[in-house]
């Protein structure tokens, strides 16, 4: 199978890319260590886009602060608005808990989002 269709100088553009084909090419740019996890637009344990399963605990991380907050131990509650793409997250106990690592995720969703009206193809103005 050849997968090498990767512009090697481009980034990845994930608008108009359809979650399946957007999902693989990710996958494939994370094991050869061109794109990191956090800039993901997708999410490969869920198999969705970031913000429809960023909700889940399972993106919760104290280690690296990923919608943490370290003061409270407490889980960020995650509010995404898909009309109008805003995508925020704060503690549930102070109403901060803002971290660099949830600041990354929270621009990821915002692209995702995106990414997502595009690729449906669905509401193009
Ligand atoms: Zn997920
Ligand atoms: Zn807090």
């Amino acid at each position: 199978m050849n997968t090498t269709t990767l512009a090697s100088t481009t980034r990845l553009n994930p608008v108009s890319r359809p979650l399946p084909v957007l999902l693989a090419m990710e996958d494939d740019a994370e094991d050869v260590g061109r794109l990191s996890p956090d800039d993901r637009l997708t999410c490969h344990v869920h198999g969705r886009w970031i913000h429809q399963c960023v909700a889940s605990p399972l993106h919760v991380n104290p280690i690296t602060r990923h919608r943490w907050c370290r003061s409270c131990a407490t889980a960020l509650t995650v509010s995404v608005d898909e009309l109008s793409g805003a995508v925020t997250m704060s503690c549930p106990r102070c109403g901060h808990g803002a971290s660099a690592a949830s600041a990354r995720l929270i621009v990821a969703c915002r692209a995702s989002l995106v990414a997502a009206r595009r690729g449906s193809g669905a509401r193009a103005a």
